[in-house]
């Protein structure tokens, strides 16, 4: 396992650059320094920081990346596309070349193929609704697992209503694994689509996507891969993976709020309808009807999220200058470091997978005689922030029939000494309650 070693982070980084300093050598990183990088984890006047423990929910941005914003608004702002000054031509420039490093960060052969997105949501709903709704009839099965995040129920729901179409759900084993045996008993001719998380946001699973992928190909099933939890932390390439669709969120990776993208093979591009209306996506407008711009504008109605996009686009790029596989390297370390603190918290039951190969560093876990809200409330005194609840899983809440987990989630700024203090805070929530 890779043990995570000192980095050291020099110089300045001036406004909109996007190639940072690497603060690994060797495996992993060094989470303190990674850390420097990010404004809102810096201590207070008193030496106070915050231990941030929730960025399954959302991750801090780093300097380049509230940056890269800033700039764009101070000294590129136009609206982009048709515009003939130079102003917008610039920001249609970055605006596009943010399109193609994003796609060049999950691998996509061609950047038309990336529709930019509010996010994994909206990127789903955009499917489910278009191709959705051209493609499934009465009695087509869509096929889900039981991990599913309700980003990735509700909108098929919404589309079986509307098609009379069926929703099947594969099921889990003891630690939150796929049963793959029951998948291939689900999968038939009658599966128009399989739609799953790469990585589960409630338990951390690492799904075995390429393998679901190529049994469903087998059957003719199309594959959607929510990416949400997945493109923060693992290298993605989706050619390689082999889906058809790929939704990932800004704000999961460092990015802003509020922009994400849904990655799909162009020949389905071509064929969808419309998601919605407006201006940027037509190409000419009469009085009762329309043409479409080409993809990706078709999908993309209205002003775009331009800003997001460029600060997107500088979250990949720093985590490109990190490493991909030095994240995954530092996570791993969490990954086991953290299982191993944890398993010795009397009362405490970890949920997911036992085997670090198959989780990212989110822990999730229930308390012996203490709620999840309550151990988060002890928490937050201490300046560390978790969460509880259900994490928008309610299908997997009661599949492992707990209401609700706390959930610690690591990212690229934590470190072993941040777990540490989350296992001296979870000790203390004991001998509250004891
Ligand atoms: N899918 C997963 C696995 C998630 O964790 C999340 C967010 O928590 C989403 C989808 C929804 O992402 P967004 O809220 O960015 O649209």
């Amino acid at each position: 396992m890779s043990e995570i070693r000192a980095g050291k982070i020099e110089g300045d980084h001036p406004a909109g650059q996007t190639t940072v300093p690497t603060a690994h050598r060797g495996g992993g990183l060094d989470g303190a320094s990674v850390r420097a990088r990010f404004p809102l984890l810096q201590p207070d006047g008193a030496g106070a920081r915050i231990i941030y423990l929730d960025s399954a929910a959302t991750a801090q941005r780093p300097d380049v990346v509230l940056e890269a914003v800033a700039k764009f608004y101070r000294t590129e702002n136009a609206n982009v596309h048709r515009g003939i000054y130079d102003l917008s031509r610039r920001a249609t420039e970055r605006y596009e070349g943010a399109r193609a490093a994003l796609a060049r960060f999950i691998k996509a052969p061609d950047k038309e193929e990336l529709v930019w997105t509010r996010g994994t949501t909206e990127a789903i709903n955009l499917v489910a609704a278009t191709w959705g709704q051209e493609n499934l009839g009465p009695g087509d099965e869509i096929l889900l697992t039981t991990l599913e995040h309700h980003s990735n129920i509700v909108p098929w729901q919404l589309l079986a209503r509307r098609v009379a179409a069926r929703i099947r759900y594969v099921d889990i084993d003891e630690e939150g694994r796929l049963r793959l045996e029951q998948y291939d008993e689900l999968l038939s001719e009658r599966t128009r689509i399989v739609a799953l998380g790469h990585v589960s946001n409630a338990l951390g699973t690492i799904n075995p996507v390429a393998e679901v992928i190529e049994r469903a190909r087998q059957v003719g099933a199309r594959v959607l891969v929510d990416g949400a939890q997945a493109a923060p932390h693992l290298p993605i390439d989706v050619q390689s993976l082999g889906c058809d669709f790929y939704a990932i969120s800004g704000h999961k990776m460092c990015g802003p709020m509020g922009i994400g993208a849904l990655w799909a093979r162009r020949e389905l591009l071509e064929e969808m309808p419309p998601y919605q209306g407006g201006g940027e996506m037509i190409e000419t407008v009469l009085p009762d009807e329309s043409t479409w711009a080409p993809v990706p504008h078709k999908f993309e109605a209205g002003t775009p999220n331009v800003a997001g996009a460029v600060g997107m686009a500088a979250a990949a790029a720093f985590l490109e200058s990190l490493g991909r596989d030095q994240v995954r390297a530092h996570e791993l370390d969490l990954v086991e470091y953290g299982m191993d603190r944890l398993d010795r918290v009397e009362g405490l039951r970890l949920f997911g997978p036992r085997d670090p190969a198959d989780r990212i560093a989110v822990f999730s876990f229930s308390m012996e005689g203490i709620h999840p809200h309550d151990v988060a409330t002890i928490l937050d005194a201490e300046n560390i922030a978790v969460r509880a609840g259900h994490h928008c899983t309610q299908p997997l809440m009661r599949r492992l029939a707990v209401p609700a987990t706390t959930r610690a989630s690591c990212y690229v700024y934590n470190t072993r000494e941040d777990l540490d203090r989350l296992v001296e805070g979870l000790d203390r929530a004991r001998q509250i309650f004891s």
